[in-house]
Parts: C-alpha cells; sequence; structure tokens
C-alpha cells in the first residue's frame, strides 16, 4: 500500500524543529563562543538522534498500522485484491500479517464461492429441462436456457416479472398456485406452441422453504416429452396397423370358409374360386408375419448382424431368375448392368433381403412394357447399387413417408399385388445397420430410382 499518510510527522518535525531554534535563538547571544559551539553541536546531535529516532518509529510502528487500517477498510468494501505493506518487527509486524493472511482468506473464498456460482450456473443452463424460479410473491428469479428453448424470448423477457405476466399457459399457472398452495410436488402437462413448433411439455411444480420452514417461493421444472409422446404415438399405431393388417386377410379367410361350409362347396366352380381367395390371403398373412418378424429381429439384432465375406454377384444370381420370371409374366424388360466380382464385408441375407424387396416393387410398380434395371458398382470403400424402373412413379408429398411402416401411397394398389407396406422400411433398416446409405429419385409416371451405398468394410 503506496498511500501512509507521512503529513502528521513532519509537521511534529516542524514543530520541534521550530520549537529548538527559538530556544537556541533565544539561549544562543547569552553564551559565550565557546559554549554556543558546543551548544550548537549538541542540538544538532540531538536533532539527528531523534530524527533517526522518529523516522525509526514511523517505519516500524505507525506506517504498519495506518497500511493495516487502510486494508481494512478496503476488505470491507469488498476488494479482497488489497495487501498491506509488510513488517516484520513486533506487535504492529503480526498485524500487518495477519490482515494479509485474512485477506487471502477472504480472496481465495470468494474465488471458490463464485466457482461454485459459476459451476451450479453452468450445470443450470445445461440442463436438458426448462427450469424456472419463482419467489413468494410470484415474481420470477430465475430462468435457464432450455427454458427459452421451450417459450422462446430471451432471459429479461421473465426475470424480475410475476410469472402469470409473461406466461400464458394456465397450467403453469395452476402448478404455481398448487405448489404455494399446498406445499407440495405438483404435476402435469401441456402442449405448447412456439413458432412452428408443437412440444408436449410436463411441469412438475416444488415449493421452495428456508430452514425455518417458511415458503420462499417454487421451483418449476419443465420436460420437453414431445420425443416420448412420438414413440407413444408410433407404438400406438404401430399396433393399430398390425391389427388391421392382420384384420383384413383373416376376415377375408374366415368369411369364404364360411361361406364355403354353407354349401357353396358343392359349386365346383365357386369351391375353386373361393379357395383360390383363401390361399391369396394366407399368403399374404404369412409375408405380413415374415416382414414383421423380419422388421423385429432387425431392431433386436441391431447390433449383431451377421458379418461375413459378401460376393455381390453370388447373390445377385440368386435374386434374378426370381425377379426375371416376375418380369416376363408382366412383359417387363429387365436390364442388368452387374461389375463382376464384387466383394464386402457385411450380412449376406439382409443384402439379399434389400435386393429382393427393391425389385419386386420395380416389377410391381411398373406396368407392362416397362423396363427394370439392377446396376452394381464399387469404388475403394463403398458398394453402389441401383434399382430403376420406368413406373408409375412416387408423388414428391410421399417421397419422404415411403419409408414408414405401412405407408402406402395405393393401399388397393399395394395390397393387389401381394405388398405388406413393409418392404421399404425394412430395406431402410438393413441399410442402416450397415452404416450405409438410401437415397431415391422418383417422378410420377416417369418412374423410380433407388440408389444405395454400403461401406465395404462394416465394422
Ligand atoms: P409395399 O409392400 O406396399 O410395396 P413398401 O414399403 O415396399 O410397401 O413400399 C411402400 C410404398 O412405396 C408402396 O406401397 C408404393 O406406394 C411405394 N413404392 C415403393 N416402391 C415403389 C416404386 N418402385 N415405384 C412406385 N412406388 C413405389
Amino acid at each position: 500500500m503506496g498511500g501512509v499518510n507521512i503529513r502528521p510527522f513532519i509537521s511534529y518535525l516542524l514543530v520541534v524543529i521550530f520549537i529548538m531554534a527559538a530556544m537556541g535563538a533565544i539561549l544562543i547571544p547569552l553564551l559565550s563562543p565557546m559554549e554556543r559551539v558546543i551548544g550548537i553541536l549538541t542540538i544538532s546531535g540531538s536533532l539527528i538522534v531523534f530524527l533517526v529516532l522518529i523516522v525509526n518509529i514511523f517505519e516500524k510502528y505507525i506506517k504498519p498500522v495506518q497500511s493495516s487500517a487502510m486494508v481494512a477498510d478496503e476488505l470491507v468494501k469488498g476488494n479482497y485484491k488489497a495487501r498491506t505493506y509488510v513488517s516484520y518487527f513486533g506487535e504492529a509486524g503480526r498485524l500487518s500479517n495477519s490482515i494479509n493472511k485474512l485477506a487471502s482468506s477472504l480472496q481465495e473464498i470468494t474465488l471458490q464461492e463464485k466457482m461454485q456460482e459459476n459451476q451450479l450456473g453452468t450445470v443450470i443452463d445445461n440442463m436438458e429441462s426448462g427450469l424456472m424460479l419463482v419467489d413468494e410473491k410470484g415474481y420470477v428469479h430465475m430462468v435457464n436456457r432450455k427454458f427459452m428453448d421451450i417459450f422462446g424470448g430471451k432471459f429479461k423477457d421473465y426475470v424480475g416479472f410475476l410469472y402469470y405476466d409473461v406466461l400464458e399457459e394456465e397450467k403453469i399457472h395452476q402448478a404455481v398456485q398448487e405448489a404455494f398452495l399446498y406445499e407440495e410436488k405438483v404435476k402435469d402437462s401441456f402442449i405448447n406452441n412456439h413458432g412452428i413448433q408443437r412440444r408436449f411439455v410436463e411441469i412438475v411444480g416444488a415449493p421452495i422453504f428456508n430452514e425455518k420452514q417458511v415458503l420462499k417461493g417454487a421451483v418449476i421444472v419443465f420436460h420437453d416429452i414431445t420425443e416420448l409422446k412420438k414413440l407413444e404415438e408410433m407404438r400406438k399405431d404401430f399396433v393399430a396397423n398390425v391389427s388391421h393388417e392382420l384384420k383384413t386377410p383373416i376376415t377375408s379367410i374366415r368369411g369364404f370358409a364360411e361361406t364355403l361350409l354353407d354349401g357353396a362347396m358343392d359349386d365346383p366352380e365357386a369351391r375353386t374360386q373361393f379357395l383360390n381367395i383363401i390361399y391369396k390371403e394366407s399368403a399374404r398373412l404369412q409375408a405380413l408375419v415374415h416382414d414383421l418378424l423380419e422388421l423385429s429381429k432387425l431392431e433386436k439384432e441391431e447390433l449383431q448382424l451377421y458379418r461375413g465375406k459378401v460376393h455381390l454377384n453370388r447373390i445377385i444370381n440368386d435374386v434374378v431368375p426370381l425377379i426375371s420370371q416376375q418380369a416376363e409374366k408382366k412383359n417387363i424388360l429387365f436390364e442388368k448392368d452387374i461389375k463382376a466380382n464384387i466383394e464386402f464385408i457385411g450380412d449376406m441375407d439382409r443384402v439379399k433381403q434389400i435386393l429382393i424387396n427393391l425389385l419386386n416393387n420395380a416389377v410391381n410398380y411398373t406396368p407392362e412394357g416397362g423396363v427394370v434395371r439392377l446396376k452394381a458398382n464399387e469404388d475403394e470403400n463403398t458398394i453402389y447399387l441401383e434399382i430403376s424402373d420406368t413406373g408409375i412413379g412416387i408423388p414428391d408429398k410421399d417421397k419422404t413417408r415411403v419409408f414408414e411402416r405401412f405407408y402406402r401411397v395405393d393401399p388397393a394398389r399395394s395390397r393387389n399385388t401381394g405388398g405388406t407396406g413393409l418392404g421399404l422400411a425394412i430395406v431402410k433398416h438393413i441399410v442402416e445397420t450397415h452404416h450405409g446409405e438410401i437415397e431415391m429419385e422418383s417422378e410420377v409416371d416417369k418412374g423410380t430410382t433407388f440408389l444405395i451405398k454400403l461401406p465395404k468394410n462394416l465394422k
């Protein structure tokens, strides 16, 4: 500390010098020359001794005490960086030492407090749930980043305002009021429309008490449960879809079997026709169950794909006769452009499934006289499979949805061709489990192309 006040000592010193000078001026004329010399020497000597003494006292006692007092003042003001001049002498020395120690411990404590505050702030701000702190009068004291994510706006739009003035949702008002009223945890949920986003939000409100158990406010936590709701809805849809898909062939089989039993089996023509329908419907049922099992296996075994060396040309040789036959029946030209000896690491049966599903679709959704093409190529790291047709194509509005389970552009058409609505969902799943990519281009009445990229080394 540089600001030690030296002025009073200089004043004392000047007064002493002045008194001595005045005494000298009075006494000197009364003395002999010899006595004068001795007198002046004595006074000068005493003055020097006195000066040294004063400076010593000042340096050792007064300066450290003054400096300590000033540092104590600074500490009171909250400036914990202040340090005093350190003296090693006596009580004054101990005082300044203690003051410095006090200052550094205070500095340390505030630093730790600040760090803890920062950590807490970071945790609160990075929480996956929104948070709002309301005091007992209803004023918002704190909101976190996720809260603003859910409700929009900025920190200053909420903090310092009454919660019911800044949040419209009635369910939030109720949650805060109930937390205050019943002094216990409350739970509720609501749909929040912020911008174009529609979110399902779960609210949990809890009262806050001080150490004397007096209510001091409430903390409201907002969980974004949109994804969870979506999953729940998807599961419900799936169950409803499966039931619906199974119901149709079962009803049909039962109906025709009943008609046969009611006498239609005596009519040979009707019998053959109905038995044919029963056969077709049961085949559909079988395909459906097969695809459902395939999907559920894929989901379960995601992490345990059978990895092995896949000889693509061998798979294609297995699939081609099947597709050629179907294509021939519909008078569709089936063209192949396959690079020889393509090999990679993957799950052979699953890759075969991709080709079967896509080629089947290509033939099913291409009218007579059309063309279906299969291309296979590779580069250093990737396998490229391209399946294209000159068929009916997929309208733009349906393009993102055809990979969903049971989604069909034209349900009747899909069913007539034996489709289950699960083929593309299975393909997408297999491609994803192989860490590959699938792209689709399609134009109504012109045709559709699927391009699949699979990494050569499945990890
Ligand atoms: P499906 O068993 O009905 O064929 P998919 O999951 O294989 O089920 O296909 C979903 C829907 O996508 C089909 O119902 C059909 O409307 C459309 N689709 C699939 N492939 C083609 C294609 N090559 N050309 C036109 N539409 C297609």
